[in-house]
């Protein structure tokens, strides 16, 4: 059944450890958490901003604001979206696009570098109404990846673009083309720098177009690459039901040979059914794609009749861990259920539902 036609009310409870408990109910008019819409679905979105070794010790005090401040800011931009009685497609979009404007994450700007020193860009999105997804791999000039995804979901007969050529159909319908050095950020370069030094790899040459590098040397802002981190997406519940996911991402530091991740590839790190959820991953890459993480979540839901959360950790703590694959997801179910899993000990994430406070968390210790 489509979650769009459903007739009906759903309560949507937050547990104390994060999940969420649904079920149908006439709730207390007082309570603005418990309200109920016209067409009885209350929207909710929930964002991450990467998982890895994110640890308290590692992070000073003004980065750990700055993370939660943006994470805040952006996870506010979908719920701008949704209260106004926007598509889940729009809410997801509107969020990844501050965040690839924002260089503290891996996506847009401020994405990581591959070995040559250049910043390739993946994304996806998938609508859960239609099951229409797009994605892009190895964009380098348009600046918001995420809503070429959705130009080629949209706009073309296809699902996934690469390379230049996605770059050209961007242009094509009007999006914003950038040069390649817009994308640069200094600390990304000496993260990529130190990497390569370490690994005894050559050193690409400092790209054309980047600001000339600081002459003192660059402050230590991250001494144990901690942020190497900062895929981000989005998954969103509208008013009408309707479900949808979005991932944005420069990928892994000094990848080669047009390395892809999960992240664009529909089904590993991005998908959408109102039959059953919404995922977005984040972590090593190779090993979401050959468990198919986001799929195999959905399908647990669809077939199995798990719950949510069950289903996230089953494949976030169990499968994953079972093959050493480390990252999180985050994920959302058409019935307002909200979820999100990681294995390793941090992943940037926020989580609201109408009506209720943005709870943001960074550590595995936050709830
Ligand atoms: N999953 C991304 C990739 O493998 C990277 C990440 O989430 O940190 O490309």
């Amino acid at each position: 059944m489509r979650a769009g036609l459903r007739i009906g009310v759903v309560a949507v409870l937050i547990g104390l450890g994060g999940s969420v408990v649904t079920g149908p109910g006439v709730m207390a008019a007082s309570d603005p958490a418990q309200t109920t819409t016209a067409s009885g679905h209350k929207w909710a979105v929930v964002l991450h901003g990467g998982a890895g070794v994110i640890e308290r010790k590692s992070m000073s005090a003004e980065t750990d604001a700055a993370y939660r401040a943006a994470l805040k800011q952006s996870i506010q931009a979908a719920a701008d979206v949704l209260e106004k009685g926007g598509s889940s497609m729009d809410a997801v979009e509107a969020a990844i696009k501050l965040m690839e404007d924002n260089p503290l994450f891996n996506a847009g700007k401020g994405a990581v570098f591959t070995a040559d020193g250049k910043n390739e860009l993946d994304s996806a999105v998938m609508d859960g109404v239609t099951m229409k997804a797009g994605a892009v791999a190895g964009v380098t000039r348009t600046r918001h990846p995420i809503s070429l995804a959705r130009a080629v979901m949209e706009k073309s007969p296809h699902v996934m673009l690469i390379d230049t050529g996605a770059d050209q159909f961007a242009a094509s319908v009007g999006l914003e083309q950038v040069d390649p050095s817009y994308f640069f950020t200094e600390r990304r370069w000496q993260s990529l720098i130190r990497q390569l030094k370490k690994e005894g790899a050559p050193l690409p040459q400092r790209p054309a177009g980047a600001p000339p590098a600081p002459a003192g040397g660059m402050a230590e802002i991250e001494p144990t690459d901690a942020h190497k981190y900062g895929t981000v997406g989005v998954v969103a519940l509208d008013r009408n039901g309707n479900i949808a996911a979005g991932t944005s991402t420069g990928g892994t530091q000094a990848k080669r040979w047009g390395r892809v991740g999960d992240s664009p590839i529909i089904g590993a790190g991005t998908y959408a059914s109102n039959e059953s959820c919404a995922v977005s991953a984040t972590g090593a890459g190779e090993y979401f794609i050959r468990l198919t993480v986001a799929r195999t979540i959905c399908s647990l839901v669809q077939y199995k009749g798990m719950k949510l959360q069950a289903a996230v950790d089953e494949v976030v703590q169990k499968d994953l861990k079972a093959i050493h694959g480390d990252g999180g997801v985050i994920a959302i179910a058409p019935d307002g259920e909200l979820a999100w899993s990681f294995n390793t000990p941090g992943m940037y994430r926020a989580k609201v539902v109408e009506g209720g406070a943005v709870q943001v968390g960074i550590y595995g210790d936050e709830k």
